[in-house]
């Protein structure tokens, strides 16, 4: 038996004899844990190796960023509405960290003391530390639990699925902290606060009030002390043989519980790109095949994404698709991915097609594109990169698309813009307007760039002309570049039409090239994203503003001076996912709204960046919808406040409010409005 303070290890147990055994559950872990780890990494390598860059020093910069300030805080985990399940997770993590280390730290001072002679530095206050170990790994580890079991069996939040891995994991974690306290209480009973025995010191065991109060309970009970030293045996070797079981059973089935390894790398090496930049495909001509037919055509990134997948259900919570009960859910599409890529022989499984079998074509269809689901993943998986990698697929290479979809796309080819019918063309809007057009005035240093959406519907031209004459007001040097415009490429991308974006875009790039252009604003959200963050992949890189931050400016600089508008409005914001969540353009609109004075301010439920999706997003602007509609819960959220006008920011986001709110009855009081609207009627 060692001398050290307190606590006297392997007591009951023996050592070296028996006691040291408990030393093989370290490489038996090791080595199942790394058994189960390669044979995963088999499976990503089968992926595509072509990704993008590794940039190490940048990922390992963002990873010890996000290490300290998200798993430290949780901050991800907590987030608005995952109050309770961010809570559980911290507690878990925190208290099963803690617990670990109070292994190590044992181990190290036991195996410092009895193989060197010398005292671990912990080891002088290994008493007092016990109280660390008992309160902030143990009782907070089992809080944490006990809220998970509640939540997954008492709650049930409908966003839960459960599995039998769900359960076999919670089994275990309550197992092993019950086993390990009971062990503790007893310990303690038959030495600590046993006079008899020569270990007696009551006022050590204090210092473990759990495992205090278990002995007190167990002494009270009038139980023998032959008995509970027969009880601690048999609880040391059950504790032990439960954590060794656990992790073979984990590294053989590759249990969820694998994810505390995996999404860590997921978060390391996931993308670089903004939520709003899809990825670019590499050069057609080098390609066998266009987006994802089987498993071999995703990326061995995504590949890992599947397996790093906890299963939470939080992207298919926020899911507008999901919320009004299509048949889309990130989650599903995540796990059944994950599911296919166990399936064997894998030689063949690879090989598999995956839309129509794996992920239904209606699943793929029913997209956004909104990226709330990449927005709120704790573990940060890319699911929209999933989706588009297969639409691709069904676009490219079956031409399965919905059939407005293909008529938009046709349009595109045709006439540069996927509204098909309009009677407007890139000029028509400027009839009676002193508009400069760009080959007349190369020297102008800004260019409005309108959009199709702007220049070719009719709601969208009243708000291209209230950008005309808010530009004006503020003294604005700016032209168009009327005829030469085409589609940013922006709807065909987010269909799955690689090429047909790929050739609007470079026709854009060498247009604006030709001019020489530095600094472009818009009025779309669309096109601001596409060129600001989706050009640069073909060598186009602009400075380019949303009207939302450029006239805001413009506010705060005194060039437009907002007064009072004639009729006092109660008013809301609805924001735009491609300029709120994907670009980061939240408090910009609110400031010009707030430079107003006679506005009354109220928030929307599901707003900034966890705003809810218009309808429109991924091409959907151009399909139809069965069911309910998402707009239509979408003005839910606005008759659900005492606003009388939604304003909006996004020529396709007012065209499905005003849907909406015609719909639901509700024109003769309700209104939307574009924020360039409202503030050309107040300057
Ligand atoms: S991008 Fe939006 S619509 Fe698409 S899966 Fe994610 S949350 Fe659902
Ligand atoms: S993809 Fe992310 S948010 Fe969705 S279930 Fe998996 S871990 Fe949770």
């Amino acid at each position: 038996m060692i001398d050290l303070p307190g606590r006297p290890d392997f007591w009951n147990i023996g050592y070296p004899l028996f006691g040291a055994l408990v030393y093989l559950a370290i490489p038996i872990s090791l080595g199942v844990i790394s058994y189960g780890i390669i044979r995963r990494v088999k499976l990503w390598k089968i992926g595509l190796g072509k990704s993008e860059r590794l940039h190490l020093d940048k990922r390992i910069y963002r990873f010890v960023r996000e290490l300290m300030f998200g798993v430290v805080t949780h901050k991800n985990f907590i987030r608005k509405k995952h109050v309770y399940p961010g809570i559980m997770h911290f507690l878990i993590f925190w208290g099963f960290s803690i617990l670990f280390v109070a292994t190590v730290v044992a181990a190290l001072e036991f195996n410092f003391y009895r193989y060197f002679g010398a005292m671990f530095p912990t080891a002088y206050i290994r008493v007092e530390m016990g109280f660390i170990w008992d309160i902030f790994g143990g009782v907070l580890a089992s809080i944490g639990v006990g809220m998970a079991a509640w939540r997954r069996y008492v709650i049930r939040p409908p966003r839960l699925n459960t599995m039998l891995d769900d359960n076999f994991i919670l089994a275990t974690l309550i197992t092993l902290l019950a086993s390990g306290f009971v062990l503790e209480g007893l310990r303690i009973a038959s030495t600590e606060l046993n006079p008899s025995s020569h270990l007696y010191s009551p006022s050590s065991a204090l210092w473990s009030p759990v495992g205090w109060v278990i002995a007190k309970f167990l002494i009270f009970s009038g139980i023998p002390n032959t008995l509970l030293e027969l009880s601690h045996k048999f609880f040391w070797w059950s504790h032990a043989g439960i954590f060794t079981i656990a992790i073979v059973y984990a590294a053989v089935k590759f249990s969820q519980i694998f994810h505390m390894i995996i999404s860590p790398l997921n978060i390391f090496f996931r993308s670089f790109r903004n939520s709003g930049e899809l990825k670019n495909m590499e050069s057609f001509e080098s390609l066998e095949s266009f987006g994802a037919r089987s498993l071999k055509d995703f990326s061995w990134r995504e590949l890992m994404a599947f397996d790093a997948c906890t299963n939470c259900g939080r992207c298919q919570e926020v899911c507008p698709a999901w919320q009004t009960k299509k048949p889309l859910s990130p989650r599903k599409v995540i796990q059944d991915m994950r599911k296919h890529m166990e399936n064997q022989p894998l030689e063949k499984t690879f090989k598999s097609p995956i839309a129509k079998t794996v992920i239904s074509e209606e699943v793929v269809w029913s997209c956004l594109t909104c990226g709330a689901c990449i927005d709120i993943c704790p573990v940060k998986i890319n699911q929209v990169d999933t989706i588009i990698d297969i639409r691709r697929f069904l676009t490219l290479e079956e031409a399965s698309l919905p059939k407005p979809a293909q008529s938009a796309l046709n349009n595109i080819e045709q006439r540069g813009h996927p509204w098909v019918g309009t009677e407007h063309d890139r000029l028509s809007w400027m009839d009676g307007l002193d508009v400069k057009i760009f080959a007349d005035y190369p020297e102008t240093e800004i260019l409005f760039w309108v959009g199709c959406t702007g220049s070719m519907t009719d709601r969208g031209i009243e708000t291209t002309k209230s950008m005309v004459s808010v530009l004006n007001k503020a003294g604005i040097d700016f032209a168009v570049l009327g005829g030469e415009e085409s589609c940013t490429g922006d709807p065909a991308r987010r269909m799955g039409n690689e090429y047909l974006f790929q050739v609007q875009a470079k026709k854009n790039i060498v247009t604006l090239d030709k001019f020489n252009i530095k600094k472009i604003i818009t009025t779309c959200p669309h096109c601001f994203n596409t060129i600001k963050n989706e050009y640069p992949q073909l060598g186009g890189s602009y400075q380019i503003e949303h009207y939302t931050s450029f006239v805001n400016k413009l506010v705060q600089t005194g060039k437009l001076n907002p007064h009072a508008l004639l009729e006092q409005k109660k008013i809301t914001y609805h924001d735009s996912c491609y300029l709120g969540r994907h670009n980061g353009l939240i408090s910009e609109p609110r400031k010009i709204i707030s430079s107003i004075p006679n506005l009354n301010f109220v928030e929307i439920r599901n707003n900034k960046d966890q705003g809810f999706c218009c309808g429109a997003g991924g091409g959907r602007m151009w399909m139809e919808e069965s069911g309910q509609k998402v707009n239509h819960k979408r003005v839910d959220d606005f008759l659900k406040t005492d606003a009388d006008t939604m304003v909006v920011s996004c020529g396709f986001c007012i065209q499905m409010m005003e849907e909406g709110i015609s719909a639901a009855g509700q024109s003769d009081k309700k209104n939307a409005i574009d924020l360039l609207t409202l503030i050309d009627k107040s300057t």
